[in-house]
C-alpha cells in the first residue's frame, strides 16, 4: 500500500489545458472517488497516475516515489477500465495469470496468486472457463482479478462498472467495497454517477471542468457543499 500525492498538477492536449493545478492526497488505504460530469478530466488525471499520459505541470508521487517520468510499468499500479477486454481465447485462470507471466513471474507464485484472487472473487469454479461461458459480473470479476494477482500499491479504477446494468451495478459496488475491506489497498475510483461516489468513497473529490470543486467526505460534501455546483451534483437524484 502507499499513500499517492498529486500536486499542483496541469494538462494539456497541444494548446488545450484540459486539467488546471489539481491537488488531491490520498492517505494509505483510503478509497478516494473523483466523481464529475463526463468531459471534466477524471481519466485524464487517473491516466497521468497510471503514466498513461505525460504531466504538464505539478507532481505525482506513489509512496515516496515522484513518478512523473517513471513508464505504467514501474509504478506498481494496476488499473481497471470499463471495456475491461479478457482475452477471448484464454481461459479465467490464463487471463488472470497473464500480465504476471509477460513479467517473468516464477510459476509457482502465479499459481499461488491466481487461487488466492480466485478464492477472494469467488472465482475458483470457473477458472477453466472462456469470457463467453461467464456473465457480466463473473467478467467483471475477472477483469478485477487480473488487477489483483499483481499486489499493486495502487488500485485505479476508470468506471468499472458502466457497462453493466444496474441491478449488477449495485451488487458489483459491494463487492468492490468489500474487496476493498479485505485488501485495503489505496484506491483511485472514477465515475459520473453521484450515488456510486456517496455510498463507495471515504472521500470524494469532486471536479468540474478540470478543476476541483471540493473534497471532502461523503457526508461532508451532503451537509456542507462549497457551492451550488457541488449541492445540484451531490444532491441531485440519479
Ligand atoms: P472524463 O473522464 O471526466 O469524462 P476526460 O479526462 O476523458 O474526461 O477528458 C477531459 C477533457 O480532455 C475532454 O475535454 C476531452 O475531450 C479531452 N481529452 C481527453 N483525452 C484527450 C486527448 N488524447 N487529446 C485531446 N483531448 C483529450
Ligand atoms: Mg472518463
Amino acid at each position: 500500500m502507499a499513500q499517492v500525492a498529486i500536486s499542483n498538477v496541469a494538462k494539456a492536449f497541444g494548446t488545450v489545458k484540459v486539467l488546471h493545478d489539481v491537488s488531491v492526497d490520498i492517505a494509505d488505504g483510503q478509497f478516494v472517488v473523483l466523481v464529475g460530469p463526463s468531459g471534466c478530466g477524471k481519466s485524464t488525471l487517473l491516466r497521468m497516475v497510471a503514466g498513461l499520459e505525460t504531466v504538464s505541470g505539478g507532481t505525482i508521487a506513489i509512496g515516496e516515489r515522484v513518478v512523473n517520468n517513471l513508464p505504467p510499468a514501474k509504478r506498481d499500479i494496476a488499473m481497471v477500465f470499463q471495456n475491461y477486454a479478457l482475452y477471448p481465447h484464454k481461459t479465467v485462470e490464463q487471463n488472470m495469470a497473464f500480465a504476471l507471466k509477460l513479467r517473468k513471474t516464477d510459476p509457482a507464485v502465479v499459481a499461488e496468486r491466481v487461487k488466492r484472487a480466485a478464492d477472494i472473487l469467488d472465482l475458483a469454479p470457473y477458472l477453466k472457463r472462456y469470457p463467453r461461458q461467464l456473465s457480466g459480473g463473473q467478467r467483471q470479476r475477472v477483469a478485477m482479478g487480473r488487477a489483483i494477482v499483481r499486489n499493486p500499491q495502487v488500485f485505479l479504477f476508470d468506471e468499472p462498472l458502466s457497462n453493466l446494468d444496474a441491478k449488477l451495478r449495485v451488487q458489483m459496488r459491494t463487492e468492490i467495497k468489500e474487496l476493498h475491506q479485505r485488501l485495503k489497498t489505496t484506491t483511485i475510483y472514477v465515475t459520473h454517477d453521484q450515488i456510486e461516489a456517496m455510498t463507495m468513497a471515504d472521500k470524494i473529490v469532486v471536479m468540474r471542468d478540470g478543476r476541483i470543486e471540493q473534497i471532502g467526505a461523503p457526508l461532508e460534501l451532503f451537509d456542507r457543499p462549497a457551492n451550488l455546483f457541488v449541492a445540484g451534483f451531490i444532491g441531485s437524484p440519479s
